[in-house]
């Protein structure tokens, strides 16, 4: 390297399913690890096409995908879409090459998924897609359709919690940590703040106009089962061939609180 030269940075991929996703379940989180010197990427799958109850799909994908732009940019982050829509994701080569693609785009150290188990298909089947492109990657021969060079390594994968902080049979996920994103609150709420046309469609769908304050709510309970005002929590995938050790803890210190 030349002297005065920058070292490259490591990266930190969180791939959701719809934009806002990532903000709403690992926005303080993603925070804390730019804090840190880490360059934040925050990819979705889908471009929330369905949102509107009366714009067509193209209109509202165009300016979701601007807003999600937004809200990473609020961390000096890139945005990345991965071409998919609203209500159709599945495991399937589409959208196995397009995963892919991202994944090797970015490079990342550590990724932020979807968990397996949440209340909508969309989000299960891009957790699926995630963690099988954080493997494959790295795989020389796997062909994604553009040119791209393969991985250096099998990231570390971490899965965040289930929106409700629950599954569909109403139980709590097997939480591995929680992370202590009080101090970054303020933050996560103005990346929040950026999906204004989501706050919009909650409100006339879901009679649900209480955006931020229930991103507020679950973050507080996270925070409740470890003493913390706000946390979000994680578990980490530990299967065979990615790091075994917990990055988290290690960049974040008493922040990570492990629940073991
Ligand atoms: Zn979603």
């Amino acid at each position: 390297m030349a002297r005065g030269a920058k070292k490259a940075r490591d990266r930190v991929l969180a791939f959701g399913c719809h934009p806002d996703d990532v903000e709403f379940m690992a926005g303080g989180t993603l925070a804390l690890l730019a804090k840190n010197g880490y360059e934040i990427h925050i990819a979705c799958m889908a471009g929330g096409e369905m949102g509107s109850p009366t714009q067509p799909a193209q209109e509202i994908r165009a300016a979701r995908l601007h807003e999600a732009e937004t809200a990473a940019f609020v961390l000096g982050g890139r945005f990345h879409y991965a071409g998919g829509q609203d209500l159709e994701v599945e495991y399937n080569d589409f959208y196995r090459r397009q995963t892919t693609r991202v994944m090797r785009e970015v490079d990342p150290l550590i990724v932020l998924a979807p968990p397996p188990a949440d209340y909508l298909v969309d989000h299960e089947e891009t957790s699926r897609l995630v963690r099988n492109a954080a493997y494959i990657a790295s795989v020389p021969n796997y062909d994604c359709g553009v040119p791209t060079r393969h991985t250096r390594r099998f990231p570390y994968l971490y899965y965040w919690n289930a929106v409700g902080l629950k599954d569909i049979f109403g139980r709590p996920l097997p939480i591995t940590m929680r992370v202590d994103i009080s101090s970054v609150i303020r933050t996560k709420k103005k990346m929040l703040a950026c999906h204004e046309s989501q706050r919009q469609w909650l409100a006339h769908h879901n009679q649900w106009d209480e955006y931020t304050e229930t991103m507020k709510r679950w973050s507080r309970a996270e925070g409740e089962a470890v003493g913390a005002e706000f946390a979000e929590g994680f578990i980490q995938h530990l299967g065979n061939g990615h790091p075994q050790d917990n990055i988290l803890k290690q960049i974040l210190s008493e922040l990570c609180i492990e629940c073991r």
